[in-house]
This record gives C-alpha cells, sequence and structure tokens, in this order.
C-alpha cells in the first residue's frame, strides 16, 4: 500500500485549525466581506500550509498569508502583489516553472524551494500577538522538521528571523537585510532578507536586484551546504 504523504497529512491538520479565535474570527470575516475586485470568487479563509518541492534545499520564511492573497487563494504568497514580485524573482532564478502564480490550481510547481511562514491565518494590520505566533510554532516545527534536506533557510522579514532562531532556543541576532546567522553548528545558515510587501517593494527599500542578489546568497548557501553534507556522509561511509 502507498504510504501517505506526510508533508499532504500534514497540510490536512493545519487546515483545520481553529486554535487562535481572534484569527479565526478575523481570516473569516475577510472571507465574508471580501474585497470588490474578488466578490464573485469564494475565499479560502482558512490557514494556510506551506508550498512547494518537499526536497527542498532552500526554505523560505515569510510571516503570515495576505489578507486578499493567500486567504483567498489558500496557497502561500499567491494572488497578491507581495507574491507577484517573490515568484518573479523565484523564476528569473530557475526556481519556480511560472513567474505568475494566482491560484492553487495553476499548475506551478518549485524546484528546490519550499515556502512557508511561522503565522498560518492572517493577523489584523499583519501583526500576530506573541501568543498566536506561538501556538502556530506547532504546524512551524511540524511541516520544517519534514524537510529532512533543506539546507538554508531566507527569513523574510523580522518576524520570520526571530521564529527561526526561536525553534533552534537561539537569540537572534539584529534583523538587517542580507544578514546572515547560523544558530547552531549543525543547523543551516539563516539569511535574512526585507519582506516581500508592497510596503517595501513600492517604496523602493527593497528593490528586484537586492532580492536577486539575497536569494542568490541564500541559494548558493544551499547549494554549498547540500555539497558539503554529501561529502561529509562519503567521508562517514569510507571510514
Ligand atoms: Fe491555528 Fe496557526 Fe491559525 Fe492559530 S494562526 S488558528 S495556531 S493555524
Amino acid at each position: 500500500m502507498k504510504r501517505a504523504d506526510p508533508l499532504r497529512v500534514l497540510a490536512g491538520e493545519i487546515v483545520a485549525c481553529r486554535a487562535c479565535p481572534r484569527l479565526v474570527a478575523h481570516r473569516e470575516s475577510i472571507g465574508l466581506l471580501k474585497r470588490r475586485a474578488y466578490r464573485d470568487e469564494d475565499y479560502w479563509a482558512k490557514p494556510v500550509p506551506g508550498f512547494g518541492d518537499p526536497r527542498a534545499r532552500l526554505v523560505l520564511v515569510g510571516l503570515a498569508p495576505g489578507a486578499h492573497g493567500a486567504n483567498r487563494t489558500g496557497r502561500m504568497f499567491t494572488g497578491d502583489r507581495s507574491g507577484e514580485f517573490l515568484y518573479a524573482a523565484l523564476h528569473r532564478a530557475g526556481l519556480a516553472s511560472s513567474a505568475e502564480s494566482v491560484s492553487r490550481d495553476d499548475g506551478l510547481t518549485l524546484e528546490g524551494v519550499f515556502i512557508t511562514a511561522p503565522v498560518r491565518c492572517v493577523p489584523p494590520d499583519n501583526l500576530p500577538t506573541p501568543s498566536e505566533i506561538a501556538a502556530c510554532s506547532r504546524w512551524f516545527d511540524a511541516e520544517l522538521a519534514l524537510l529532512s534536506e533543506a539546507r538554508a533557510f531566507l527569513a523574510l522579514g523580522a518576524i520570520a528571523w526571530n521564529a527561526l532562531h526561536a525553534r533552534l532556543g537561539a537569540k537572534a541576532p539584529r534583523f538587517a537585510h542580507s544578514a546572515e546567522s547560523r544558530p547552531r553548528q549543525d543547523s543551516p545558515p539563516i539569511v535574512a532578507s526585507y519582506h516581500v510587501s508592497q510596503q517595501n517593494t513600492q517604496t523602493g527599500r527593497l528593490t528586484t536586484s537586492m532580492f536577486d542578489a539575497v536569494l542568490g546568497k541564500a541559494w548558493s548557501l544551499a547549494a554549498s551546504d547540500s555539497k558539503r553534507s554529501r561529502k561529509t556522509a562519503s567521508a562517514e561511509r569510507t571510514r
């Protein structure tokens, strides 16, 4: 009998979560009120699981679903301006099959990359409370534990940066764009980037070339760590 895909099983559990009353009410009210441009659509209005290659070497970590993006479409960074910026960059880097991400069933695939977030329900003003981040860490931890080939992380914003350090019990260094950290010797490196939100991309705080550079940096760390772990494994086999 074929074994169930563990990421798919976990996604089903995430989607059913109602642990944070404030966020459950918020995601559902957005789904009912809708934005005028999407009034004929059925909003997802549920928690959003991670998306991408289960054998990813690089894991991108955002903040939480966008109100009319992932909270509408049900897929990370799909259907809003942040996603347009992010998937175009992934496509330029040869890591996404398309530069556009418009719906859960648009056929888009990622190669070597997985996208997730520490909070799975859209928070008011994009600001989850510490207790909501803590409640959702169970899903974040469980998903990352299944990505056994991950060799580097790209944290999109300070909340992602802090969450990635917190799960390893490490104090996060000060967040700065393109900063790099390895909280433990045996853990993958973490690279920081400004979040791909419109607030950053439309003000010039995060430009296309800045993001291409930081994505390239994280990808080369993921690739070089893969080579290093393959060498270590082969050295151990020959001992
Ligand atoms: Fe559940 Fe996370 Fe959503 Fe809270 S934010 S209801 S823990 S999925």
